[in-house]
């Protein structure tokens, strides 16, 4: 199949004291997302869509959140691990369409920088990234944040691309695996921990 379409849609609660980050974007805000993550619902929408896109699971099989590692874990690790998976099933993202339902802050204002880091992860042009925001009109969800993401895949045909992908995953792997000691010996944990079941990440 030349090309494959996935789904993914998370949430998060508000919560005060906690710095705002959506779409890899910090954001001033006096609230920001609870969660064993640093709580960036749109980044991890949009692993769960690429990760259903080739059937590869989702965020939480790879990354359980009652994983110590993974305490305040910058989301963009987790995009990593899922372009790795959609590139070694022998596809690259064409474009993603999103949507935030969110009563504050008000995005408008920070679409277009949003656009551009989620573009920059997943290595498309921002005119292939959309970036759309509701209010949680009658939903009872004010002190929610909700994500519904959407991609298209393409296969790679030109073999010699899919070993170059290949090559810059791997380093980005090898610089993750520092990553990952660094933060293990900061919460003074193994670097492979065993996984647990929780569901927050
Ligand atoms: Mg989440």
């Amino acid at each position: 199949m030349d090309i494959r379409i996935g789904y993914g849609w998370d949430s998060h609660a508000f919560k005060a004291g906690v710095p705002l980050k959506i779409g890899g974007l910090a954001i001033e805000h006096p609230q920001g997302l609870a969660g064993h993550s640093d709580g960036d619902v749109l980044l991890h929408a949009i692993t769960d869509a690429l990760l259903g896109a080739v059937s590869a699971g989702d965020i939480g099989s790879f990354f359980p959140p009652g994983d110590p590692r993974w305490k305040d874990a910058d989301s963009s690790i987790f995009l990593n691990l899922a372009m790795e998976e959609i590139q070694n099933a022998g596809y690259r993202v064409v474009n993603v369409d999103t949507t935030l339902v969110l009563d504050q802050p008000k995005i408008g204002p920070v679409a277009a920088e949003m656009r551009e880091r989620v573009a920059e992860l997943l290595g498309i042009v921002p005119s292939n990234v959309g970036i759309k925001a509701k209010t949680p009109e009658g939903l009872g969800a004010d002190n929610v944040a909700q994500a519904h993401a959407v991609v298209l895949l393409e296969r790679i045909e030109d073999p010699g691309e899919l070993q170059t992908m290949s090559a810059v995953m791997q380093s980005q792997r090898e610089l993750e695996d520092v990553v990952r000691d660094l933060v293990s010996q900061v919460h003074g944990v193994p670097v492979r921990a065993p996984f647990d079941t929780d569901d927050i990440t």
